[in-house]
Parts: structure tokens; C-alpha cells; sequence
């Protein structure tokens, strides 16, 4: 019934993606086609929802959950400034729907490792 997109794959090992960062809830990777020094995509690793359009009360974590990762990766990697992004429908730009966090940022992730 669940359609299975290119997250899926990339999430069971299908297709490889550049992982920034892995942990039971997320899985973070570099978007291919980055728009900012910094372009990670945020994905939840339990739970499947394709859309923000698709929240209900049970699912309003997720969202939640991958806002908080991204803030936390931002603290370990000394980023101050970047932007977080969902893309809504089709028309709000929204290519694969399988739900996600854009992270961009200025900031090079690889120069804040040390
Ligand atoms: P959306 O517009 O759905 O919010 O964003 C989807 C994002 O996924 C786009 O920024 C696109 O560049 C990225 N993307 C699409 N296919 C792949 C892929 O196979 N690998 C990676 N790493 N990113 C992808």
C-alpha cells in the first residue's frame, strides 16, 4: 500500500547517500543536489509520514524529533546560523514524500569538524 520512494531505498541501503550522522530515530545525508555549502536532509528512521500535509495527533512528534536532531547537530558542529525547511504538496516544491528536514547553512559542516 505505502508507496516506497527514494528515502526508502536510501534508508534500507538500496542507494547510497553521503550519511552525515545515524542514530535510532534519524538518519541524516547529504542532499545530492545541495543548495548551501551545508544541505543535509533529515529523515525519521520509525516512523513513516509523507508529508507535513499528513500529520495527525499521533504523528506531531516527528516533525518535532527532526527539528531537534538538527539543532543538535548544529550545537556539535559550532553552527550558529542555518535555515530548516519542509517542503509541502507539489506545489510547495515538494519532490519526494517521504517527510523531511532540509538543513542549510553558510557553514561548512566539514570545517567545523575537528
Ligand atoms: P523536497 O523538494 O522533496 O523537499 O526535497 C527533496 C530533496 O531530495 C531535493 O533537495 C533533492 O535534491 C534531494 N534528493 C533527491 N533524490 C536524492 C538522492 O537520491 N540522494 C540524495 N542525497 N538526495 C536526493
Amino acid at each position: 500500500m505505502t508507496e516506497r520512494t527514494i528515502f526508502h531505498r536510501i534508508l534500507d541501503g538500496e542507494i547510497p547517500a553521503e550519511k552525515v550522522y545515524e542514530d535510532d530515530e534519524v538518519l541524516v545525508f547529504k542532499d545530492i543536489h545541495p543548495k548551501a555549502p551545508t544541505h543535509l536532509l533529515f529523515i525519521p528512521k520509525k516512523e513513516f509520514v509523507p508529508s507535513i500535509a499528513d500529520l495527525t495527533e499521533e504523528t506531531l512528534h516527528v516533525p518535532a524529533m527532526l527539528i531537534y536532531k538538527a539543532k543538535q547537530l548544529a550545537d556539535r558542529h559550532g553552527i550558529d546560523g542555518y535555515q530548516l525547511r519542509f517542503h509541502v504538496g507539489h506545489s510547495g516544491g515538494q519532490e519526494v514524500f517521504y517527510l523531511h528536514l532540509h538543513f542549510l547553512s553558510q557553514q561548512s559542516l566539514e570545517e567545523e569538524e575537528s
